[in-house]
């Protein structure tokens, strides 16, 4: 399966810090509910946040950010191996949900996911996915992306950290 990978640059990046691996996927629900709306709020310079893409509930997959380049999609936050500014080494993808732990990701969605995600892994050593709710800072900040089920990540899910599971499944 090939990806087409369509680009809707944000501003909202900097600098990754010198030396860093990428080493971890940031998986988030948009809550807003269409592609559009995501694109056009990531595009706006007051939003200061954007992931690296956002993948639609048809498949399509959208870029913001470049992977070298910092996007600031997770804030505050800190692994469970204790690394804090998860910006500096993560990649953000962001699934168009409404957030609402009832709102279903669709079958192509999640299949743009997987294969975004192996293109990822085969450019960066990625060992870690894990959900926005569960490294953002304070905890409780974040709950997405509620309702995901992580084994519908295939191969991937031995990379999941493992606490999403508890919160994208209330
Ligand atoms: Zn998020």
């Amino acid at each position: 399966m090939s990806l087409t990978v369509r680009d809707r640059p944000s501003p909202h990046h900097d600098p990754r810090p010198p030396g860093v691996e990428v080493d971890t996927i940031v998986l988030h629900a948009t809550v807003l509910d269409s592609l559009e709306e995501t694109c056009r709020h990531f595009e706006r310079l007051e939003t200061r946040a954007a992931s690296h893409y956002t993948i639609d509930r048809d498949g399509a997959v959208v870029r913001h950010v470049p992977e070298d380049r910092r996007a600031w999609h997770a804030g505050p936050s800190v692994m469970p191996d204790g690394r804090q500014s998860v910006n500096d080494f993560s990649i953000g993808i962001e699934l168009v949900n409404r957030n609402d732990g009832e709102d279903p990701y669709t079958p192509a969605q999640i299949a743009s996911l997987v294969e975004l995600i192996s293109t990822i892994r085969a450019r960066h050593p990625i060992g870690f996915i894990v959900s926005h709710a569960e490294i953002a800072v304070p905890p409780g900040r974040k709950t997405d992306p509620l309702g995901l089920n992580p084994s519908l990540l295939g191969e991937h899910e031995t990379l999941v950290v493992g606490k999403f599971l508890a919160l994208g499944n209330p």
